[in-house]
């Protein structure tokens, strides 16, 4: 696969924000939502996405403003503690169709 340098939006991530598509949702702020992850790999596997169109960890830390990347990590702190209730969580993103990026909208697993 190649790796993707444009942001395509015919990914499941970008319809779930636009209500393109459903989903479980734990947690939506004006530029952040999170909901459960359709195939959990754990009890609690959700995913936090930024609403701004980044392809994934890269694009993101590359071309978003500095406040915005400190805010979505604030925020994933938020969903752990204060939505989902987890002392100890694990995070992971994918970055790039090697590492099995499958979804190119930019989302950070929570897993406990
Ligand atoms: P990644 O391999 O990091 O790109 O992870 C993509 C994740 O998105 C996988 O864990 C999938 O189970 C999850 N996923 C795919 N489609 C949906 C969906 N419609 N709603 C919730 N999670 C999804």
């Amino acid at each position: 696969m190649d790796i993707k340098k444009e942001y395509d939006k015919n990914n499941v991530f970008y319809k779930i924000i636009n209500n393109q598509l459903p989903s479980k949702k734990v947690y939506e702020s004006d530029s952040v939502l999170a909901f459960h992850d359709i195939n959990p790999a754990s009890k609690v596997h959700v995913l936090v996405i930024p609403k701004k169109e980044y392809i994934n960890y890269s694009d993101f830390i590359s071309n978003a403003q500095k406040d915005e990347i400190a805010e979505f990590f604030i925020e994933i702190e938020k969903v752990a503690k204060e939505y989902l209730n987890l002392d100890d969580y694990k995070l992971i993103t994918n970055c790039g169709p090697k590492s099995g990026q499958v979804v190119f909208h930019f989302h950070v697993h929570i897993i406990a």
